[in-house]
C-alpha cells in the first residue's frame, strides 16, 4: 500500500511516461512500428533494473534460476504480437514444438496470479527463457533479493520496492499511451494469447485497426 505522496509520485511518473510515449506513437505509420515500439518499454525496464541493482541491495537472480517462470504471466497486446513475430521467424520444427508446449500449457487451465498452482511457462527451455530478448516487461521486472526464499517457495519473495514501482510506472504509462493512440493495451495471459496469434496471425491487423481481440 503506497502512501499518498508515493501514489502521487507514481501517478506523475506514469503520466510523464505516457506523454512521452504518446508523442511517438501518434505518428506511427504501420503495424510493425506500433508493435516494435514496445521494445522501448523493455529497454527502460532493463535499464531501471540495472540502476536499482547497482545501488543495492543486489538481486540474487542468476541465469538458469527459473523459479518465477512457473506462475501466471501477463503481457500487453503489443508485447504479445512482438513475441508472436519472433516465434514466427523460427524454423518450422522449433515453432511446431513450441506450439505443442503452448497448447499443453493452455489446456492445463488458467489460474490467477495469486494461485499456488505452478506450471512451467511454455517458453522455458532447459531452465532458460527461449524468448529472452522479447520477453514481457513483467518478466523483466521480476526479481528476488533472496534465492533461498525462491527455493523454499516462500509466499513472500523479498523484492526491491523501488524497482517494482519504476517498472510499474513504465508499464502503466506505455499502456496508457497505446490506448490514447487508439491501440488496445491491457494484460493478457501470455501463453494463451501468443497461441491465439500463432493460430490466427490476422489478429494483429485487427488490433492495429483498434479492436481488442486477444483472450484472457
Ligand atoms: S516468458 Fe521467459 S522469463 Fe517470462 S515466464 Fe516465460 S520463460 Fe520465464
Amino acid at each position: 500500500m503506497l502512501s499518498q505522496n508515493e501514489q502521487a509520485a507514481f501517478d506523475q511518473s506514469s503520466a510523464n511516461v505516457r506523454a512521452r510515449a504518446f508523442h511517438h506513437l501518434r505518428v506511427v505509420r504501420d503495424v510493425s512500428a506500433a508493435v516494435g515500439f514496445v521494445s522501448n518499454l523493455h529497454h527502460a525496464v532493463d535499464k531501471a533494473g540495472m540502476e536499482v541493482n547497482e545501488r543495492g541491495p543486489a538481486m540474487e537472480c542468476r541465469a538458469g534460476c527459473s523459479h518465477c517462470c512457473s506462475v501466471r504471466v501477463e503481457a500487453t497486446d503489443a508485447e504479445i504480437y512482438r513475441i508472436a513475430r519472433e516465434v514466427g521467424k523460427r524454423p518450422a520444427d522449433e515453432a511446431h514444438k513450441l506450439l505443442g508446449r503452448l497448447e499443453d500449457r493452455v489446456s492445463a487451465g488458467d489460474y490467477g496470479i495469486e494461485s499456488p498452482r505452478r506450471s512451467p511457462c511454455a517458453f522455458l527451455e532447459k531452465d532458460l527463457c527461449s524468448i529472452y530478448a522479447v520477453r514481457p516487461a513483467v518478466c523483466r521486472k521480476a526479481h528476488s533479493l533472496s534465492v533461498r526464499s525462491c527455493l523454499e517457495s516462500a509466499r513472500e519473495i523479498p523484492q526491491n520496492m523501488e524497482m517494482l514501482l519504476v517498472a510499474d510506472a513504465l508499464i502503466q504509462g506505455i499502456s496508457d499511451a497505446y490506448r490514447e493512440a487508439a491501440l488496445p493495451s491491457s494484460a493478457h495471459e501470455l501463453c494463451k494469447s501468443v497461441l491465439a496469434v500463432l493460430r490466427d496471425p490476422g489478429l494483429e491487423a485487427s488490433w492495429y485497426g483498434g479492436e481488442s481481440v486477444l483472450p484472457g
